[in-house]
């Protein structure tokens, strides 16, 4: 299947002639494919125009429009899938063993989400509902990294792939802890709350401990991480900037991206705001030219830091950033201090919320969790929501930063457990068709909502070599069927903070296919399929 794909690809490059994915067209009318491009892939291919074959594909998606933000496609098309890639794209007539008529809908590039924590499969049966085929924690990460992609082997519904965490080095080294399970963000809570291991967050390592630090982050990039990730906002106090510094140079030696959930707080007031900690690494990636990915930026200073990293991309730097279009976090008690509210001048009682009663706290309440459940998992309310402006950025990427779905024990919920009584964050399972239906509202044009959610990512890591994301973000022959098809005219998110709400399917999103399969059709999910395939560097040798 590999030989042939290859061969078909090198083949249909030789014809292909693409032109910029330029400014995004909310025409629908057929865009024209006119002037020479070189894509952000080895494989780009901006050929839609194929004659239709006799073959008899595996599935074929018929009388959809096809939209491809890297050519700047957008058209009427017939889709055939055959042994788990994109096959034929042509405005003739095909068949197949299997079919579905796509009238009325878009057919995207799955979805691609940069920032989640979901390993579990209750979890992710959440987020390809709504319309994600691949999820990469590029912000905690895991520092186990063989370990990591071997307890997702076969069991992810999703494509699957994480960065290596600099926090989880910094617990193994500095608190001699390392989670008997694992070490990605399923294991996370637990060791943020241990009271003996506190030194990773509160202090500043030795000269020992942080060559010790940066080699295990080495270790990861070697076994095929996507990049060595800090979570420097939870540990501000702890990190030099040195320590950082270093961190992205490491990330550039290997041409892997730095992703960041930086220092400061949204809300804060200067000099601890949260656009002071993404300059720390913004300075620190154009100093040195290297890759950065700034996790969920969309809250206070939001419009700034967009402007410091349009200002980089323009002089051809991958310089990213995620948002989740909702101003609530749901970090553990413990990561609240009970000074916070008063910092960023609100109301505890109206911005700290109980997820499981959906009843608001009082400082007293908070200080009770503090001393004696501070693993528990709170809703924190902070700042204004910018809809308008979020939906208008471009080159952006959408992530849900969806956490663990677990029980209060840290057990993964079984599948059959009733979606009313789903307790997390409602972003699981309404990012993306939030997104697009706020840019509908906000008459922002199609093409850049599905850039931001299937294409962005992909270019990104595309340009940093990544071959797993070098063949997915694009409807393109010879690329992998990774797939969502959505009504451009009805997409929503249902989901709300209202109990009995939080995960309730988002409208407008039948289908969604990964690697040629269905994972959701006709709206139901296909709760055996797990066609997820690891992203990931090949491991290097020594
Ligand atoms: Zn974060």
């Amino acid at each position: 299947m590999k030989i042939r794909y290859f061969i078909q690809v090198l083949a249909v490059a030789a014809l292909a002639a693409c032109q910029p994915s330029g400014s995004p067209s909310g025409d629908p009318e057929e865009s024209a494919v006119t002037e020479e491009k070189v894509g952000t892939s080895p494989y780009t291919n901006c050929s839609f125009d194929s004659a239709a074959s006799g073959e008899n594909f595996d599935t074929v998606i018929l009388n959809g429009r096809v939209m491809d933000p890297e050519c700047g496609f957008d058209g009427m098309r017939n889709v055939g899938i055959k042994d788990g890639r994109i096959a034929l794209i042509t405005e003739g007539e095909i068949s197949g063993a299997d079919s579905i008529d796509a009238t009325g809908h878009v057919v995207a590039p799955g979805f691609i989400d940069p920032h989640q924590h979901t390993w579990n499969d209750y979890g992710q049966h959440l987020l390809i509902q709504d319309g994600v085929t691949t999820g990469l924690d590029l912000e905690y990460g895991a520092l186990n990294v063989p370990k990591f992609y071997e307890s997702m082997a076969g069991e992810s519904f999703f494509n699957y792939g994480v960065s290596v965490a600099h926090e989880a080095a910094r617990i193994a080294v500095m608190d001699n802890y390392v989670h008997d399970k694992g070490t990605d963000a399923r294991y996370v809570h637990a060791a943020r709350t241990l009271p003996d291991t506190t030194r990773w967050r509160d202090d500043i390592p030795s000269d020992e401990e942080l060559a010790e630090i940066l080699a295990l982050l080495e270790q990861g990039l070697q076994d095929g991480a996507i990049g060595a990730s800090s979570t420097v906002g939870y540990f501000e106090a702890g990190a030099t900037t040195n320590e950082v510094f270093k961190v992205q140079k490491l990330n550039k030696q290997w041409n892997r991206v730095f992703s960041s959930h930086t220092r400061g707080q949204p809300e804060m007031p200067p000099p601890r705001e949260y656009s002071m900690g993404s300059r720390e690494t913004i300075a620190n990636q154009a100093a040195i030219q290297g890759a950065g990915w700034h996790s969920h930026i969309q809250r206070s200073g939001w419009d700034e830091i967009y402007e410091l990293l349009q200002g980089l991309q323009k002089q051809g730097m991958v310089a990213v950033a995620d948002i989740y279009p909702y101003v609530s976090g749901l970090p553990n008690a413990a990561a609240v201090p009970l000074e916070f509210f008063d910092m960023i001048g609100q109301e505890v009682e109206e911005s700290l919320m109980d997820p499981v009663t959906g009843e608001y706290l009082n400082l007293e309440q908070l200080k009770d969790l503090h001393e004696n459940n501070p693993q528990k998992i709170v809703v924190v309310f902070m700042g204004e929501a910018a809809e308008e402006g979020w939906a208008k950025m471009e080159d952006i990427s959408y992530a849900a930063d969806s956490v663990p779905v677990m029980d209060e024990e840290f057990n993964t919920l079984p599948l059959d457990h009733p979606k009313d009584e789903y307790v997390g964050h409602p972003r699981i399972i309404g990012t993306r068709s939030k997104m697009f239906r706020l840019a509908r509202e906000h008459d922002v044009p199609l093409m850049n909502t599905v850039n931001n959610a299937s294409y962005v990512p992909a270019k990104y890591l595309s340009m940093l070599g990544l071959p797993g994301m070098q063949e997915r973000g694009r409807m393109q022959e010879g690329m992998v069927a990774d797939i969502t098809i959505f009504n451009p005219d009805t997409i929503r998110d249902n989901s709300t903070f209202a109990l009995g709400e939080r995960a309730l399917q988002p409208t407008g999103i039948p289908h969604v296919i990964i690697g040629g399969q269905f994972v959701v059709r006709d709206g139901v999910v296909d709760l055996d399929s797990r066609p997820g395939q690891p992203i990931r560097y090949p491991v290097a040798q020594d």
